[in-house]
């Protein structure tokens, strides 16, 4: 258990200053903590938003005259929710929240007498979540805990002096491709590795980015319309964005994940999960129709 400075008393590792005392914490928080803390978010996001889904079909269960399954599941979407919404803060929550996963593991078996396939369906998100669970254990433990990984070092940005990096044209600049992806309400951008290119490699180093902008952009309201047409743009005609190196910096140092992937995954996880309460509904709206 992390301990304040000051008073002694017990404080989670994430909490910018101490409650109980107010001290202020002064811990270095850069890009490698934040992915942690992003991490620790998107689990956080997806388990209590997966618990809704999980308590309409505890209701389900209710109505269909099956009062024991519903109340067992409606236990387990509670202490899902609990679980998770605590999980950035206590380690002990993130054990509990392990063994719900772990138990949604051993019950999806129970549905084998179904058949293989329909045991596979409903084992694959709790065994995917307890396998990631499993391989990040050891650093997400230690974050709750209170350790801070070694910051490693910053990739090198490409110097803006001289040819392409790939042909050698002398008509070259440092740009980096747009990634644009949707998911019903979120959109999320980010930018790339840059490299110093000249129009003609930009144009080919851009183009995964390029064809899964255009595959996935589109399906969030509203900002896909608007940043998947832009991200096509500016990799398409532009090959990709510049960034003044000075403003990258100052932009880092306000928010740690600024232009990375991680930034997007917390958000994208509780879309995921409340994708899940349609299903939910349309569960209890057939049984109220019987
Ligand atoms: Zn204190
Ligand atoms: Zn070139």
């Amino acid at each position: 258990m992390l301990r304040c400075n000051d008073c002694s008393r017990p404080v989670a590792a994430r909490w910018p200053r101490c409650r109980w005392c107010r001290a202020v914490r002064h811990r270095p928080y850069g890009t490698e903590v934040a992915i942690l803390d992003a991490w620790l978010d998107t689990l956080r996001n997806f388990g209590a938003s997966l618990s809704l889904p999980l308590a309409g079909a505890a209701v389900g269960l209710y109505l269909d005259d099956q009062p024991l399954s519903a109340a067992l599941l409606g236990l387990y979407a509670v202490l899902m929710l609990v679980s998770h919404l605590l999980l950035p803060w206590f380690a002990l929550s993130w054990h509990v929240a392990q063994g719900l996963w772990g138990l949604g593991v051993l019950t999806s078996l129970g549905f084998i007498t179904m058949g293989l396939a329909e045991t596979a369906v409903f084992a694959a998100l709790p065994v995917m979540v307890s396998v990631a669970m499993l391989k990040w254990r050891a650093p997400l433990l230690a974050r709750l805990a209170g350790s801070t990984p070694e910051p490693k070092q910053a990739p090198r940005r490409p110097s803006r002096w001289g040819g392409c990096e790939v042909c050698g044209e002398s008509n070259a600049r440092v740009v980096a491709p747009v990634w644009c992806v949707s998911m019903l309400v979120v959109t999320t951008r980010w930018t790339g590795e840059f490299h110093r290119l000249c129009g003609h490699h930009a144009l080919l180093r851009a183009l995964p980015a390029t064809l899964c902008s255009a595959l996935v952009g589109w399906w969030g309201i509203p900002w896909g319309m608007f940043w998947t047409p832009l991200a096509l743009y500016q990799n398409v005609v532009e090959g990709g964005v510049e960034e003044d190196p000075n403003q990258y910096d100052a932009r880092v140092s306000a928010d740690p994940l600024h232009g990375r992937w991680e930034s997007y995954l917390p958000p994208m996880a509780m879309a995921l999960g409340l994708l899940g309460i349609p299903f939910g509904l349309l569960v209890v709206m057939s049984k109220l129709g019987h």
